[in-house]
């Protein structure tokens, strides 16, 4: 099993096109020329988006039992269209930050279906969440808790909390980046195990706090669904212990980190997972609270691309001889090969001829990480690519650094364009830049 499960995949070669793309990709070369629109740009299908939520939400319903909750992970892709399409087919929210919180509520989402989590939520940040009344600030330490209860009965109210349990099992050994894990032992997120106690003893006392839930996230792009029910399963005690010391607990929650196929496959749904963690859930005699998951990545990222146009050649024919190929996308379009080592499939979008060779794809970014690694293209290289399975840590990582304007975003519904961002001229940056001025 490859440390990242992308790493290791197959180079796409441009006649193996993902059906899922069939509603972005015969849009690609036209919204490229198109002068309002342009490269570098992503692009989203929103009826993928809708669907991929419907197939999970199908396998979240109970016949006879609590509504459960599917908090779309906000950080994971934070644009209008795509928050309020998912809030349209009934997904809540889970959100990190007090403008994300502000964003999921504009966006349609009902309070209640909100969770807040975050290891360093300000008071600002917290006082927010209680006068909007959500459905769980979802706290990492006992310190956390303490504050909470503090803003709480300043505003006079009751704040609803849940504790999220660090149940220390270690994602990095089943096959996920560690950078992107966060259960194991020292990771900063989480009550660790051998503090619940205290914590629920500690929370019991508040008089302007309620626990409502207990939570877990174990961490990113998990591929298979046994270490996140194991990780549920150990959260399930923390549940039946908060229950027998007195808590009003509505529901656990397991959290996201539900894998995708970046090209080196992924055998289970997202309604895998779910459909264990309910067994299982069972098993441990709380069919009777409502479960909530908090997936991002797996709702989004396999429905956008990342356009990109070809700027040109470069090839190296003294000691190892190598084919680069430079587009105008580039580490701050898209961090994550940078950042993880991630690994996208990449596809010509036209022109392009002869045989598949190996192109090294990089951008025009100044550091050697700017680099989306090696992919098999046509010998005359096309004019333009897509970088596949973007839709998700893409737009929401993006930086103006080496001065480059932001990507712009593309939204299609049906296969035409519902939505679209502008792109900031080429002076903007520096102007902004130099109108810093010293006293
Ligand atoms: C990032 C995050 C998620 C979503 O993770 P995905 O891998 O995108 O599903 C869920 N819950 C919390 C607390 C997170 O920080």
């Amino acid at each position: 099993m490859p440390k990242w499960p992308g790493n290791e995949a197959p180079n796409a070669v441009t006649s193996e096109t993902p059906s899922k793309l069939s509603g972005i990709l015969p849009s690609l070369a036209a919204l490229a020329t198109d002068s309002s629109i342009g490269t570098p740009t992503y692009v989203y299908d929103l009826d993928a988006i809708a669907a991929e939520a419907r197939e999970l939400l199908r396998a979240m319903s109970v016949p006879a039992g609590p509504r459960g909750l599917v908090a779309y992970a906000v950080k994971a892709n934070a644009a209008g269209p795509i928050v309020r399409t998912l809030a349209r087919e009934g997904c809540g929210a889970d959100v990190v930050s007090g403008a994300e919180l502000l964003l999921a509520l504009a966006c349609g989402i009902s309070p209640l279906h909100v969770v807040y989590s975050g290891v360093a939520k300000t008071d600002d940040e917290l006082d927010l969440a209680i006068a909007r009344g959500i459905g769980a600030i979802q706290a990492e330490s006992l310190e956390e808790l303490d504050r909470v209860d503090a803003r709480a009965r300043v505003a006079g109210k009751t704040a609803r909390v849940s504790i999220r349990v660090n149940p220390q099992v270690d994602a990095s050994d089943i096959g996920t980046h560690a950078h992107i894990t966060t259960g194991h032992d020292e990771a900063k997120f989480g009550v660790p195990l051998g503090d619940v106690e205290p914590a629920l003893t500690r929370v019991t006392s508040l008089s302007s706090t309620s626990l409502v839930g207990v939570a877990c996230h174990v961490g990113s792009q998990l591929t298979r669904v046994e270490p996140y029910v194991q990780s549920a399963r150990v959260l399930f005690g923390v549940a039946a212990r908060a229950r027998a010391a007195g808590a009003p607990l509505e529901f656990v929650d397991t959290g996201g980190g539900f894998g995708i196929d970046y090209g080196a496959g992924c055998p289970v749904r997202p309604a895998d997972f779910v459909g264990a963690t309910r067994e299982a859930m069972r098993e441990a005699g709380l069919g009777g609270l409502a479960l909530h998951v908090e997936p991002g990545r797996a709702l989004v990222a396999a429905h956008g691309v990342l356009l990109a146009r070809v700027i040109q050649v470069k090839e190296t024919r003294v000691g190892a001889e190598r084919r680069w190929l430079m587009i105008d996308a580039g580490m701050n379009d898209l961090l994550r090969p940078a950042l993880y080592q991630a690994r996208h499939r990449i596809v010509a979008i036209s022109g392009g001829e002869g045989e598949a060779v190996p192109w090294r794809v990089v951008g025009p970014v100044c550091e050697s990480s700017c680099d989306f690694g090696e992919h098999a293209l046509p010998v005359r290289p096309p004019a333009l690519v897509a970088i596949l399975d973007s839709g998700a840590y893409g737009f929401t990582m993006a930086s103006q650094y080496n001065g480059r304007a932001l990507p712009v975003e593309v939204f299609l519904r049906g296969g035409r364009v519902v939505a679209k961002t502008q792109r900031a001229p080429r002076d903007a940056w520096a102007e902004e830049r130099a109108s810093i001025r010293e006293a």
